[in-house]
């Protein structure tokens, strides 16, 4: 195995577990530089991802390596700015390919104007019992948009499929009707971009942007949350559009009415049309989503192993997906068949591990991290300065990232009053709003504690 090789399996195998924004940024310019005895040395573009390497994703890389090679022991990174390939380049065609078939770089092959990815369509998305009726709407809506269910609202939870069905509608119809307008955005994305529009002065042409699509896909609809001005924005886009009769789309990871802070009026638009759920698949299912994938990406695992995976990971089809690709990667380097021993071994970390989610616990060690200080002086009721800001943001996180009520943010902070905890999130709420420098600072710590818990 060239060290080349074993990168590639470690990259193929890390974006499953993390996002595809970070992966982008963290990831996708490294590379090898040499691979001794038990240490490898990976070159990073900048001393920033150096760092970012070393302290949040350096357990993670070790991890996939150790299911690869378990030699290896240590990782060290090594700032080499240039001469590196961007997997953008690695996916065009003048450069030779990455050895692995296995790694998928469609991911990365998002079309620019409508931001779909070409990989989710209807023929390879694996209907069962748990999501033929978000199927079956979806293709509904693909083949007369505007007409039949509008909105149509797809709920369930993480991994189970919503962004591939969404994505699909909108394959389906470019792929029909060229000429359609079609816009795929997740609403964190179009919360940022409503923000930074107003900030700008630039709203007018972000309102005209969106009230010329034909079809509009709003990703993960559950982070309009609390947001009052995207809110707004959205709902005079939404109505916009359904007033000449333009398709709306919409996501969430749970339904609408089981959305938190949610203006009212918006609510009753997304339970106006078609509302469907995905649940949890069922064995069979899920394994004829790995024979699907598997042929997909040319992965050839026994029957007993795919059996073996479909019967433990069994909640969310992202981690299967992920179990599958660790699994051909492993097989593919070391050149052995695989049986369910060798799976059980590899995806043990994988199978057991719980569901870990963003607690109060996990949003102050971060803050604290973040500033350098100890969680306890957050706590505590110190009024110096510096502990007072760190304090205060993370009381608005718990408030924002967690919908804590005043009173429980109050008590987590040594018993403080709620007041102090409604001040402490409004003044913070105010300064994002009006300093974009302090926005990426809250954006890193959030990077951080999402970086730990998923
Ligand atoms: P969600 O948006 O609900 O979190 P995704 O749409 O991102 O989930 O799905 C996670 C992964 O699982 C994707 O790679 C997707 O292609 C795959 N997937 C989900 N459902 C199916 C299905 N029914 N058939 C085939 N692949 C699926
Ligand atoms: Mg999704």
């Amino acid at each position: 195995m060239t060290k080349e090789e074993l990168w590639q399996a470690v990259l193929a195998d890390i974006q499953f577990h993390i996002s595809r924004a970070n992966f982008t940024t963290w990831l996708a310019n490294t590379e090898i530089i040499s691979k001794q005895d038990k240490c490898i040395l990976v070159s990073v573009p900048n001393s920033f991802s150096k760092e970012w390497l070393e302290n949040k994703y350096n357990k993670l890389i070790l991890k996939a390596l150790y299911n690869i090679n378990n030699d290896i022991k240590e990782v060290k990174y090594e700032v080499k700015p240039c001469a590196l390939k961007t997997l953008d380049h690695l996916a065009s065609t003048d450069l030779p390919k990455p050895k692995l078939e296995q790694l998928n770089f469609q991911e990365f092959k998002i079309n620019k104007k409508t931001n779909l990815n070409p990989r989710y369509t209807f023929d390879n998305f694996v209907i069962g019992s748990f999501n033929e009726l978000a199927q079956a709407a979806a293709w509904a809506v693909s083949k007369k948009p505007g007409l039949v269910y509008n909105p149509l609202f797809i709920y369930g939870n993480v991994g189970l499929g919503k962004t591939h069905l969404l994505q699909a509608i909108g394959n389906k119809i470019i792929e029909k009707s060229a000429s359609k307008n079609v816009l795929y955005i997740p609403a964190e994305k179009f919360t940022s971009e409503v923000v930074s529009s107003i900030r700008n002065g630039t709203i007018e042409s972000l309102k005209a942007k969106f009230r010329q699509t034909d079809v509009l896909i709003l990703d993960d609809a559950q982070f309009l949350a609390g947001k009052e001005k995207t809110q707004e924005e959205f709902f005079h886009t939404f109505n916009s559009l359904y007033e000449k009769n333009k398709q709306i789309i919409l996501s969430s990871d749970r339904s609408p009415k089981a959305i938190p802070a949610l203006e009212e009026r918006l609510r009753s638009r997304f339970e106006g049309g078609m509302i469907a759920d995905i649940s949890a698949p069922d064995y069979e299912t899920r394994l004829a989503i790995l024979k699907t994938k598997g042929q997909e990406k040319k992965i050839d695992l026994s029957n007993e192993t795919l059996e073996y995976i479909a019967s433990n990971v069994q909640k969310n089809i992202r981690e299967m997906e992920g179990a599958l690709n660790s699994l051909a990667a492993y097989q593919k380097l070391n050149n052995e068949q695989l049986d369910a021993k060798i799976a059980r071994k590899l995806l043990k970390n994988l199978i057991s591990s719980p569901p870990k989610i963003v607690s109060p616990k996990i949003i102050i060690q971060m803050v604290a991290e973040f500033f350098d200080l100890k969680e306890r002086d957050l706590i505590t009721p110190s009024r110096k300065k510096e502990i007072v800001r760190p304090r205060q943001i993370a009381m608005y996180l718990l408030r924002n990232e967690l919908k804590s009520s005043f009173p429980f943010i109050g008590r987590k902070f040594s018993g403080k009053d709620h007041t102090t905890a409604i001040y402490a999130c409004t003044k913070i709420k105010k300064e994002i709003e009006n300093s974009e420098k302090f926005t990426d600072e809250i954006n890193l710590i959030k990077q951080r504690i999402y970086s730990q818990s998923c």
